[in-house]
Formats: structure tokens, sequence, C-alpha cells
């Protein structure tokens, strides 16, 4: 499952003429290219299709990287680092002069995470510098947490083949740009974890309630993001039961048993939040595929230990169901 010396060798290759390559990560599969090379940046926008105020986020195989990028790596980025490195945690630290502004859209400020995928590592070490990585899709449509996800929307791309990503949605991302740290972006890490390793308080959307209701205040979290080609309703279970002519022609997806009326198409989601997650990509693509009127998804209420990750689901599949523009 995991590419060999060669496939990194050419990978490595193609990243230093300046071309993108698609890469595992355990969140999904990253779009990967020259984080110092404005040039090599610009084809990443321009293959997504990024509006240029979505800034990437830059990848390092370690936390010594991530001090070289930042003009101002500090004691709380380091124990962050140190607690959740290699892992799903984005950490948001001043920028060196050395990272191009398309990058971070302008900010002064930039994005850094390790991933924990043997591949990525293996690329990120052999290319021996950092590279921007967003998800290898288009942008505004789901993340790709296969192969074969990339290779539906970038036939041509060299992409190193990783399995199936173990976590399945997005890193957190935490702000340090502040005195008081915050979570702009929810993950499988909670900001209680943040915080329990910081010592202080780390605003998020979980202890804030915002994540449920309202768009994230960060750059490029756009309303309707994640979004599958259908028409996309998040309801709860008996508000998808009640109307059984739009049933006939929807695919739901249910995380608790439901009584379905027999045409309803149906995709038994997992009822474990972590398992949802990794699940809940894929699970989109496969509803598109059955060319549905519409995808009905059953709304999970964020509760018991994993409330964050169930928090950080929500956040995504807000965002499936968003009206588009
Ligand atoms: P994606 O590449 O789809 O995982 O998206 C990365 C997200 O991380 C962006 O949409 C922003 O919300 C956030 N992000 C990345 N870099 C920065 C930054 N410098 N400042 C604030 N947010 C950022
Ligand atoms: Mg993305």
């Amino acid at each position: 499952m995991l590419p060999g010396p060669e496939e990194i060798a050419a990978a490595v290759h193609a990243l230093r003429k300046g071309e993108p390559v698609a890469f595992p990560t355990e969140t999904v599969y990253g779009l990967g290219a020259d984080a110092l090379s404005e040039h090599a940046v610009a084809r990443v926008f321009q293959l997504k299709g990024r509006p240029a105020n979505n800034p990437l986020i830059v990848h390092v195989a370690d936390p010594e990287a991530a001090r070289d990028l930042s003009t101002a790596w500090d004691t709380r980025a380091q124990a962050l680092a140190r607690a959740f490195w290699p892992g799903p945690l984005s950490i948001i630290v001043p920028k060196s002069g050395r990272i191009p502004s398309l990058v971070t859209a302008g900010l002064p400020h930039v994005a850094l995470r390790c991933p924990a995928h043997p591949a990525a590592l293996a690329l990120l070490t052999a290319f021996r510098g950092p590279l921007v990585g967003p998800s290898a899709n288009p942008s505004g449509a789901v993340s790709p947490t296969t192969s074969a996800h990339v290779r539906q929307a970038f036939p041509t791309l060299l992409i190193l083949e990783g399995g199936p990503c173990a976590r399945g949605i997005e890193s957190t991302v935490v702000s340090l740009a502040h005195t008081r740290p915050r979570v702009l972006r929810p993950g499988v890490i909670s900001a209680a974890q943040l915080a329990a390793v910081l010592g202080v308080p780390v605003d998020s959307p979980e202890n804030l309630s915002i994540a449920a209701s309202t768009p994230l205040p960060s750059p490029g979290l756009l309303p309707s993001h994640y979004a599958p080609a259908a028409q996309t309703l998040l309801l709860s279970a008996p508000d998808i039961l009640s109307d059984e002519s739009r049933l006939a022609n929807a695919v739901v997806l249910h995380h608790s048993p439901l009584a379905l009326p027999r045409p309803a198409r149906a995709i038994r989601m997992p009822d474990a939040a972590p398992d949802y997650a990794a699940r809940l990509y894929a699970a989109l693509r496969d509803a598109d595929a059955l060319h549905p009127h519409v995808i009905l998804i059953e709304r999970p209420e964020p509760r018991g230990p994993d409330a964050h990750i169930w928090i950080a689901v929500l956040d995504r599949l807000l965002r499936a169901a968003a009206p588009r523009p």
C-alpha cells in the first residue's frame, strides 16, 4: 500500500520541476507543491480553481522545519508540535519572508502542519523542504480520502498511494496569531486537548457554540464547501421521514436506525464519531454516484466524549448542505 523509494524519487523529481503531486495524509489526500516556489504554488491554486483569498497549509517533516518557516516559533508552538505532531493539527504562526505571500493569501501568518502518514513523511524528508498540501480536489467539492478519489478529478496527476485516510476530515487549525489561542477549524484534536498542553484557555467553536450555526471567522472557510453534486439537506430523523415523495428520489445518510419506506435508498453511517468522520467524504461520493434528486443527511447531535469530533463532522456537513453561490 505504500510507495517505494522509486515512486518517492519520481515525486520529488516532479516537485523540483514545479509540478504538483498528490500525497496521502491521515486527514485527506493533499495536492503537494514546493511551498517556497511561487510558480509551483500558483499551479496548485490554478489546478484546484481555488480562490486566492484561501490560504494554504504548509506541510513540514518535523518541528525544526517549522521553526525555520516562522519569525516567532514560540514555546506555545513548540509545546503543541511536541504534543500533537506528527498529527492532524495545523498551527498558525508569524510567517518567515521565505514563504511567498501567495501561500498565505497575503496574511502575515502561516499555517504549519506535520502529517502523520509514512508516505507523506517520506516525501517531505526526500524533498528536503516544505510542501503546500490543500486537499487534492477541485475547490468547493468533496475532499478525497482515497487515491481513486484524486484520480477521478485529476486523471494525469502523479499520485502517491497510501490507502484510505484514517481520520477522514481535515486538520484542526489553531491560531497563535492572537494573545489568546483560538481554534479556527474544528477537527479531531479538541480545544480542550490544546488547552491542557498550553495551560491556558483556547477559544473554539466547541466552547463558543458557533460551529453549529455560523461559518467560522477564518479566511477561506467558505459557507459552501465539501459539496456533493446533488442538492444536500441536513435534517432531523423525523424531518427526513416526513416527506415520502421527496424520499422516493433521495439518498439518505443516517447513523441511527431509521424506519425508511421501501423506495428510499440509504447509506448507513457509523454511529461512533471517529468512524463517521473517516467514512464521511466517501459516503458523500457514494451518494452522488446514485444520482439522486437530493441527499438527505441525518443531523448528528454533538454528545458524549467525542462531542468535539461530532462538532468537526457537523462543521463539514453544514458546509456540504450550505446554499451554493
Ligand atoms: P484546506 O487547504 O482546504 O485544508 O484549507 C486550509 C484552511 O486553513 C483555510 O481554508 C483556512 O481556513 C485555514 N488557514 C490556512 N492558513 C491560514 C492562515 N495563514 N491564517 C488563517 N487561516 C488559515
Ligand atoms: Mg480542501
